[in-house]
């Protein structure tokens, strides 16, 4: 051990100090805690945040602890492990040893990695930041690119009397964990872009997130004019005219930046429609390289890219007048892009001839794409119906949406007591590999080692409450203090957790329906619960902002007061300590509006149990030995009458089920029934739900694959992504003559035959595939059946095609129709035209 791990110098050890700090690998893994508590004990206790840590701790004090020979050999040993674990061979290098992917660049408007980097507001950038984590983890090389908000999304605070105050504090990239990107000769990079005419400059900042990086851009330099430096100042602030602008940046700046940087990344992961400008300018880039044009290009990059939707309503989508599109861009659409702006604008349409169409950053998205992909099983079904409009005549079953349901990055939200548990049961590799044997390995479990984990991780979670509330109470001004309830929590009572934006589609106010019912039962005499809440609702949303009120006065009753407490300021550091320390986490969505939800899956390895709408990620999470469960699995839009219902059944679920069954003890003093649910649901869902399981899918299902496809468009100059220009266009052009001329289906001797003729015209006869198709029966695919050509064309010019068949449906099920057919091209995303029998 010695000789290849020595004592650093003091010099060595201050810059492996720095370099530790700006590793957020450190917001989920706690090897260096130790390091970080000598250097500045108040400031770490404080923060969890060793950037913060090491830039406030007293120069005097780290040059004594680095002239101490032990600390050094900590910082040693530190420093000799994660060379090792950089040596070591990861998931994607064993698996995929000879992979065609090197690179896969991530766009996403928002990141949430920690508390110490503010750029986020939610969902969205919980999947984003997991997910980089878990590609870390995993070794699957991706590099990602973001915005760094001067001022990221509000914070909260809450009057006495509940009303919520939107607070902007300043993020100073120098407090931030993230360094300036510079030059080779060291300047600071700029990338050069434009709003219209007019020259922008954009500053990157790159965040190391273990072995992955995280670029970040903004445009607050002082070079540029007052309105464009602030167009990186607020994360969902402003209007459409701000919005856009920020999409320019991100995605034409972002890639720019990384061709800048000489990354060359085969694949493109749209994390929403944001960034979808980023397909274009690495098209524009193609062209450059390859001195092709546009369409050409964009088919090269279209089978390296993937869009991810995160949506469930139509109104999710970001859409802008053409006319702004046009002062943004036109000039780089006519002088880069080479083709008139309507060329652009039509890719932003769902009628490329409509003029009135607003440009849909969705439809920009789906067109720049070679796979699309939902949010869970349910989002994939909505998302299909919701991209309907862009393939008239396909049935919805057949719409190109795939799904991938999100999980969450598991080692970023479990608790102390839950690391323990997991590590002695399965060891400090769990995360990094195929998580084969995990289910295993945690259902051998005991009950007594399952349920002390669970009481200790809630009492901690108890004690964690206190002192926040405590220290906000100390900085409330005269008559605010003395009149926020203070916690009166009991380590001993069922502990229930509800956090999340206060958006009305969630129905914060679910619970709520009956407040008295609700009070009777957090007081009930002998199965008591109490309610820890948290959330944020958008400053302009006053509906959802009036919820909050609604919750703060509940809070107030004499008679739940300390049992029902309002953390302000919802954001990951607060989840973190929810999910770690709750029993019970609840979800009220209207169905089916929550696309995935991931707060709930966060307390799985924490041993929390759920009880939420089957909506999003619950719906296919759902059995009865895993937690439980509310609605029908149907859709009822806004019908107060159906909230009723389901209020009625959450309170009578916690009443008769939920509450005896935590209260139900042992001669041991446990819950039997309660562990067991807890024990399937840690064992069976954990692994499940878990970034690590989205990211080795996202790669096996669509980065390698989407590789291999765009290295073949790109070779030979593109040949190939020409040869698909041309059939598409032979194909548009000859379309509309095409028509199936007759059908014949007889059934002799126990068979179906099926004969067409079919008038081709200009069209080729391998440019276009006959089918037969039935609907699906029940909720499975359709049934596509190919017709092969039988002979040539006769003299009328008519193609004949015929099928022998064995009889299962009858034959009024059938129907016969024409698709678009070339082995290389994704269909119906590269030609969307159909034909059908008629
Ligand atoms: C996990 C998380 C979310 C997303 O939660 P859902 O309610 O499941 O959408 C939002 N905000 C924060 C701070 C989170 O940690």
């Amino acid at each position: 051990m010695a000789p290849e791990n020595p004592t650093p110098t003091p010099r060595a050890a201050e810059r492996a100090l720095h370099d530790f700090a700006l590793d957020l690998r450190w917001s989920w893994n706690h090897a260096t805690d130790a390091l970080w508590r000598q250097i500045n004990p108040e400031c770490w206790d404080h923060t969890q945040n060793p950037w913060t840590t090491l830039n406030n701790a007293s120069h005097a004090h780290l040059k004594a602890l680095l002239g101490k020979p032990a600390f050094r050999r900590e910082v040693g040993q530190a420093l000799a492990a994660r060379a090792e674990r950089l040596r070591r061979p990861t998931w994607f290098s064993r698996t995929h040893p000879d992979a065609p992917l090197s690179c896969v660049a991530y766009f996403s408007m928002e990141y949430m990695l920690s508390e110490a980097l503010p750029i986020y507001s939610g969902g969205l950038g919980n999947v984003a930041g997991d997910q980089l984590k878990a590609a870390s983890d995993l070794g699957v090389p991706v590099v990602a690119v973001g915005l760094l908000f001067a001022q990221g999304y509000f914070r909260q605070e809450l009057t006495p009397d509940g009303r919520q105050q939107a607070l902007y504090p300043f993020n100073d990239p120098s407090l931030l964990p993230v360094s300036p990107v510079l030059t080779e000769e060291g300047d600071v990079l700029r990338i050069p872009i434009h709003f219209g005419t007019g020259h922008v400059w954009v500053r990157a900042w790159k965040a190391v997130v273990g072995r992955a990086t995280l670029y970040l851009l903004d445009t607050n330099d002082p070079a540029n004019p007052p309105g464009v430096r602030c167009v990186t100042t607020q994360l969902y602030g402003g209007d459409a005219d701000l919005r856009l602008r920020q999409e320019i940046t991100l995605g034409i700046a972002g890639w720019r930046l990384l061709d800048r940087l000489g990354y060359r990344p085969e694949v493109c992961h749209l994390n929403e429609g944001h960034a979808a400008f980023a397909a274009v300018e690495r098209a524009r880039g193609l062209m450059e390289q390859l001195r092709i044009p546009f369409r050409q290009a964009l088919t090269i990059a279209r089978a390296g890219t993937l869009f991810t939707t995160h949506t469930a309503v139509p109104a999710g989508f970001d859409r802008f007048p053409p006319t702004l599109i046009g002062t943004y861009l036109s000039d780089y659409v006519q002088k880069r892009l080479d083709i008139p702006l309507d060329g652009l604008l039509a890719l932003g349409r769902a009628d490329p001839g409509d003029r009135n169409e607003p440009f849909n950053m969705a439809w920009l998205a789906i067109r720049a794409s070679g796979a699309v992909n939902g949010v869970s099983r349910l989002h994939g079904t909505v998302s299909r119906r919701l991209f309907a409009p862009l393939f008239p005549r396909w049935p919805e079953a057949e719409v190109p949406v795939g799904h991938v349901t999100n999980g969450v990055h598991t080692p970023s939200w479990d608790s102390i007591e839950a690391d323990t548990l997991w590590t002695e049961a399965a060891g400090a590799e769990r995360w990094r590999g195929t998580q084969e044997g995990l289910a295993e390995r945690i259902r051998a479990l005991d009950d007594r080692t399952l349920w002390t984990t669970r009481a200790q991780a809630r009492a901690a979670f108890i004690r964690k409450v206190a002192a926040i509330c405590a220290r906000q109470q100390g900085y409330a001004g005269d008559g605010g203090a003395a009149d926020l309830p203070v916690p009166a929590l009991s380590p001993d009572v069922l502990t229930l957790g509800f956090a999340r934006r206060f958006a009305t589609y969630k129905r914060p106010d679910l619970l709520l329906h009956d407040p008295d019912r609700l009070a009777r039962l957090l007081s009930h005499p002998e199965r008591p619960m109490q309610l820890v809440l948290a959330g944020k609702a958008h400053p302009a949303d006053m509906a959802g902002q009036e919820l909050i009120t609604r919750w703060i006065a509940f809070s107030r009753r004499p008679d739940v007061r300390g049992r029902v407490v309002f953390m302000p300021d919802y954001d990951m550091a607060l989840a973190q300590i929810l999910v770690q320390g709750v029993d019970l986490w609840i979800n009220t969505p209207r169905r089916p509006w929550e696309a995935s939800g991931t707060s709930g899956m966060k307390v799985l390895v924490n041993g929390g149990l759920n009880l939420s709408e089957l909506d999003g990620w619950w719906a296919e999470a759902y059995a009865p030995e895993v937690g439980w469960a509310l609605g029908d699995g149907r859709e009822h839009g806004e019908d107060p009458a159906m909230d009723a219902a389901e209020a009625e059944t959450m309170y009578t679920l916690l009443e008769s089920e939920i509450a005896p069954s935590f209260y139900a003890r042992d001669a041991q003093g446990i819950p039997s029934a309660w562990v067991a649910r807890m024990r399937e649901s840690m064992a069976r869902l954990t692994p499940l739900f878990s970034a690590n399981r989205v990211v080795r899918d996202y790669t096996d299902r669509f980065y390698l694959p989407a590789a291999a496809r765009y290295r073949a468009r790109l070779a030979d100059g593109g040949q190939a992504a020409h040869a698909i220009v041309q059939w598409q266009d032979r194909l548009d052009a000859g379309w509309p003559a095409l028509r199936i001329d007759a059908v014949t289906i007889s059934e002799p001797d126990g068979q179906r035959q099926v004969a067409v003729a079919l008038f081709l015209g200009p069209v080729p006869a391998d440019a276009v595939l006959v089918q037969l198709y039935a609907d699906p029966l029940d909720d499975g695919p359709p049934s596509v059946t190919t017709i092969p050509p039988c002979g040539c064309r006769d003299a009328d010019g008519l193609a004949h095609y015929a099928l022998t068949t064995g009889l299962d449906r009858p034959a009024t099920d059938y129907t016969v129709r024409v698709i678009p057919a070339r082995g290389d091209a994704a269909i119906p995303l590269e030609s969307a035209h159909i034909a059908w029998q008629r």
